[in-house]
């Protein structure tokens, strides 16, 4: 079987990596945008690293600061405003998932004149400034991918917009960031990169290379398990210690190499209505419905099942479920009404294509109706 492989973001990993190395900023140009949530960067240190070094490299630049949780496009319209009229060499992105989206989004902008339709529809050409990536949490992989995914209130869905053009040109991986996450930001983006190594193996366009990573991304999860369950049991972040927060963040980055090839299945697209009308967290939402659809995997393809059940070190998909109940708790309630309306929108995803086990939509109903009975 053919598969290609394509990732072009160099990856800095470990802790001081940005002043480690600072010269390379220096290729991208003269003036830098940074782009981030209001709070988080300016206490874990990460805004800190990143002027002090563009400042070592006598880059200018400035501070957008606006990108709230799930971004709106409106936020990256106005972005990429102030992008075109300082004349932005490139765009450095600090944060967890939305302000990495955000700024993807942001690079594409400032290059073009689009309407917000056009870019969600993904009618763009493919020219966007260089983005240079600081994750400051560990799930969502985006520092390694080609997608920006917003909130698209035309659809009253997420959507993905996807540009080998935005893969982030460095990624600076430094799990010091992560520290003083929560106990349920740190589960719940963990659970997200565990969703998509597992997603990845799921996937019509896995392969061998996103397997591999996809499996070494499983293990190290693995390996985090106890501290999260003892994490969740007391609730206290201090059994995170600096090897668990390493490994956490090493788990996100290879699960996003990962999906940058397969991209996401059926469970992310149930778990965006449930983010979009329940606002439930979006990696909380993939960790509930994961196991019912290992269920459907397996009467299908039960190899694939044993491909993530084996990294993990378990046995059955009952144990699989017990995790997730245990790191996630009781789940929310999910009216029949809003099944039918969440599952008719999955169905109509593009996710559904990458299935290996194509759910029908009474299936995706089915599933939805287990995991919120
Ligand atoms: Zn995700």
């Amino acid at each position: 079987m053919s598969y290609k492989y394509y990732m072009p973001t160099k990856i800095v990993f470990g802790q001081d990596c940005i002043q480690e190395y600072s010269g390379l900023f220096s290729a991208y140009g003269k003036k830098a945008m940074i782009v981030s949530g209001k709070h988080s960067s300016k206490t874990n240190g990460s805004q800190e690293d990143v002027t002090r070094a563009l400042e070592k490299q006598n880059i200018e630049y400035i501070i957008f600061d606006k990108v709230m949780s799930h971004p709106t496009t409106n936020c990256c319209y106005d972005g990429a405003k102030i992008a075109k009229e300082v004349g932005i060499d490139f765009i450095v992105a600090i944060g967890g998932g939305s302000p990495m989206d955000a700024a993807k989004a942001i690079a594409l902008l400032a290059k073009q004149e689009i309407s917000q339709k056009q870019l969600l529809q993904g009618e763009f050409e493919h020219r966007a400034l260089p983005v240079i990536a600081v994750p400051t949490t560990a799930g969502t992989g985006s520092e390694v991918t080609q997608y920006a995914i917003l909130t698209n209130d035309l659809i009253e869905s997420k959507t993905g917009v996807a540009s080998e053009v935005i893969f982030p040109k460095i990624a600076f991986v430094d799990p010091k960031y992560m520290r003083d996450l929560s106990v349920e930001i740190t589960i719940n983006t963990a659970i997200d990169a565990l969703s998509h190594a597992i997603e990845g193996i799921l996937s019509v366009r896995s392969s061998v290379l996103s397997d591999t990573l996809a499996q070494e991304s499983i293990e190290l999860f693995s390996r985090c398990i106890q501290s999260l369950g003892e994490a969740k049991a007391r609730n206290s972040i201090g059994v995170f210690n600096d090897t668990i927060r390493d490994m956490l963040a090493k788990c996100s980055t290879l699960a996003g190499m990962v999906i940058a090839q397969t991209g996401t299945t059926v469970v992310h697209a149930m778990g965006y209505s449930l983010t979009y009308f329940k606002a439930i967290d979006h990696g909380r939402a993939n960790g509930l419905l994961l196991a019912q659809y290992l269920e459907l995997v397996n009467e299908k393809e039960p190899e694939l099942v044993d491909k993530i059940l084996h990294p993990m070190g378990l046995k059955t998909i009952q144990a699989f479920r017990e995790l997730m109940n245990t790191l996630l708790g009781e789940p929310e309630t999910v009216t029949i009404e809003e099944i039918e309306r969440f599952s008719e929108k999955a169905v109509n995803t593009g996710n559904m294509n990458n299935c290996r086990v194509r759910p029908t939509q009474e299936e995706v109903v089915n599933m939805f109706k287990v995991t919120f009975k």
